[in-house]
């Protein structure tokens, strides 16, 4: 067998197992909220265009509309300021195998139940390593907070000062980009902590990825069903010209052998 019909065939019988990281778009699934000087991501809506009635007899359909940032979705280079001169950095011009890539998981459940302001550092990664090897050039990390089975307020977990979520230290940023990886995963609204924007640089997670050329995700689910290291994850954003990231369908390819 070739190892495309040997992965179709396995992927058939369960062999490897296609894990869903997606969240059911929603209008009721929290968006990222801004201070209010700022211009504000909107929520996803779905109107009925017809239903199999007078509208459309033989068919339903709804319009939609969303922010880019709606949802499980994925952040490109030119979301971010350090990012706007990456070469292809809008969602159109990345290259499609550049969305596909071995990924690595890192377990953060416990200290994120114990600390709403977790906050992944080199030494974390380092641990994480010293167990499962070095995360190889080309990895997608993702961040296993759990954070996924909060919902309404408790998923934004918001404050007097901000929200309150875990995330990544700028120097753990650095490591993975000495690392070279692919981009950055979270199961957050946001590839950066709540409080992300006391750090220097603000926002490390997409002012230094986003700056070399790397991607983001957030608002990821069913990293608890993931190994630490040997799936592979699928994560193509929609096709929008000039777009700055979009939601879309991430699938994680499982081994179970
Ligand atoms: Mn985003």
């Amino acid at each position: 067998m070739t190892i495309l019909s040997d992965l179709a065939a396995r992927i058939a019988t369960g062999a490897v197992r296609v894990v869903d990281l997606t969240h059911t778009l929603d209008p009721d699934f929290p968006v990222i909220v801004l201070p209010p000087e700022f211009g504000q991501c909107a929520r996803f809506r779905m109107e009925e265009v017809s239903a199999y009635d007078h509208r459309g007899p033989a068919w339903k359909w709804h319009n939609l509309s969303l922010n880019e940032h709606t949802g499980t979705h994925f952040d490109a280079p030119s979301h971010w300021i350090s990012g706007r001169d990456v070469p292809n950095g809008a969602v159109d011009e990345i290259a499609p195998e550049a969305l596909i890539g071995p990924v690595c998981v890192i377990d953060c459940s416990a200290g994120a139940a114990a600390d709403d302001d977790f906050a992944l550092t080199p030494e974390h990664i380092r641990d994480w390593e010293a167990a499962h090897g070095q995360i190889p050039s080309g990895a997608w990390v993702l961040m296993r907070t759990d954070w996924s089975h909060r919902s309404g307020a408790d998923y934004l977990n918001m404050a007097e000062d901000g929200a309150h979520s875990p995330g990544p230290t700028p120097d753990a940023i650095r490591l993975l980009l000495d690392r070279d990886i692919r981009g950055f995963g979270t199961e957050t609204v946001g590839t950066d902590a709540g409080q992300g924007s006391h750090y220097d640089p603000p926002f490390p997670a997409h002012y230094l990825l986003h700056g070399a050329g790397k991607f983001g995700l957030q608002c990821l689910r069913n990293l608890d069903q993931l190994p630490p290291t040997g799936a592979v994850l699928i994560a193509p954003p929609l096709k929008i010209k000039g777009g700055t990231g979009s939601p879309l369908r991430v699938l994680a390819l499982v081994d179970q052998t």
